[in-house]
């Protein structure tokens, strides 16, 4: 299928109802970049401990079943059931790992240790608290069990063949340890993207040389590498680029060409973007979006060559939301994830949250606990160059359009940073 073209789509009112660059609605603007995100098709096998946090490009399937034996889920005596029986033989022992290998006559048994294989005469498990040792290798039953009491079957965890994890799924800890108890060395996942970045903006420096007057350190660079990086992705950092066209068209073409993403930082705002627009008319399909949010109003996305391209505006606390509401569930996607964002919770403000209806905010916060309940408090300065906000907080309170001033105590969404950063 060939891909839609982003201007066409972008003009089409049935792709996106009320389309408006100028008053994109966050949810409108993730819609729109979603139907643009085809996952990686390539795939590497990787052993177990490398697979963490990738993404499985194919289901795990269970080589066995879990547990692979009807085993004993208590201390006790194994035995063919029979109603009542009083006394058991007692020919042997099973141990967890050591099994009872001999055969059973009817109202023989074996004594039996938890997770020991169940002998194949044997049906039927009695703790050991419900006998009496009658020496001479009888046991007495204080009451018999109902037939294959604690017995664990085969297969009762997983069945073999059974999918344990399945394509898309993006690879915890635990999920190590799962792949590992099947006795499976090394799973499919995808490539992992390859995502370039760089700062555009005469006044900007890199860390490690000194400032002249009126310029500023790039920090953006900084925050989108951890961003990145917790995500997985693999990473080539451009550095600065100066507002100028030929270096920017140079940078962006080189970047496009070897990357699947390419996120840039500054030059998207009214009065700087008219040269980026020129540019990446040029050389791709990228829209230029005025989004119904505070902070990161202006945004660009859009494919350079076969690279999907991300403007984040400049702005360092900008940058980041921007990063986190668009960038981040963009390149899961691309990444063949198919694990939803966090949920939302709603927790109790304990401060007014300046806020007027018509747009989303994403307010830094901080999340506590008072007498058992979670409350939020919201950062004192809100703006959008002031980064230590951002550092401060860890969550984001997330006030929708429709939503005006909150007072003290209001029940407010946040989304919290752990989990998510
Ligand atoms: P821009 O989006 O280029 O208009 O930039 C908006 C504001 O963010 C300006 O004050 C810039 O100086 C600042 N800014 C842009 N890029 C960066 C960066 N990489 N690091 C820190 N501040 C930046
Ligand atoms: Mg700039």
């Amino acid at each position: 299928m060939t891909e839609p073209s982003l201007s066409t789509l972008a003009q089409q009112p049935s792709c996106l109802d009320d389309y408006d660059p100028n008053a994109m609605s966050v949810a409108q603007a993730r819609s729109f970049i979603e139907q643009f995100l085809n996952p990686v098709t390539e795939t590497e096998l990787v052993p177990i401990r490398e697979a963490l946090g990738r993404v499985l490009a194919a289901d795990v399937t269970s080589p066995s079943n879990v547990p692979n034996h009807n085993n004993s889920a208590m201390d006790g005596y194994a035995f063919k059931h029979r109603e009542g029986m009083q006394l058991i033989h007692v020919k042997g022992t099973a141990f967890a790992g050591k099994p009872f290998t001999g055969a059973l006559n009817p109202r023989e048994g074996v004594k039996i240790m938890t997770g020991a294989v169940i002998p194949e005469d044997c049906d039927t498990v009695i703790m050991q608290e419900k006998t009496v040792d009658k020496g001479g290798d009888y046991v007495n039953l204080l009451e018999v069990p109902p037939k294959g009491a604690n017995v664990r079957l085969a297969g009762e965890d997983i069945q073999a063949g059974q999918a344990i994890l399945t394509q898309g799924h993006q690879m915890h800890a635990a999920d190590l340890g799962l792949v590992a108890s099947l006795g499976i060395t090394e799973v499919t996942v995808y490539r992992h993207l390859k995502v370039a970045f760089f700062s555009t903006g005469d006044e900007l420096v890199s860390v490690g040389k000194p400032l002249a007057e009126g310029q500023i350190y790039d920090s953006n660079r900084y925050t989108i590498y951890g961003m990145l990086s917790r995500l997985g992705a693999k990473i080539t950092d451009y550095g600065v680029v100066k507002d100028e066209p030929s270096l920017l068209e140079n940078t962006l073409l080189k970047a496009a060409k070897e990357h699947d993403v390419v996120i840039t930082s500054g030059g998207v705002s009214v009065g700087e973007a008219d040269y980026m627009k020129a540019l990446l008319a040029q050389h791709g399909q990228v829209l230029f979006w005025k989004i119904n949010m505070k902070p990161g109003r202006p945004l660009a996305y859009g494919k350079v060559g076969d690279a999907h391209y991300f403007g984040l505006p400049g702005n360092p606390v900008s940058t980041m939301v921007t990063f986190y509401q668009f960038v981040r569930n963009a390149l899961q996607s691309l990444m063949g994830s198919k694990s939803k964002p966090a949920p939302l919770f709603k927790v109790e403000s304990t401060a007014p949250i300046r806020k007027a209806p018509g747009r989303t905010e994403f307010q830094r916060g901080i999340l506590f606990t008072e007498a058992g309940q979670w409350k939020v408090k919201p950062l004192a300065n809100q703006g959008s160059g002031v980064l230590s906000s951002m550092s401060a907080a860890n969550c984001f309170i997330v006030l929708g359009e429709a939503v005006g001033h909150c007072e003290t105590g209001t029940i407010v969404d946040v989304q919290p940073f752990e989990g998510v950063i």
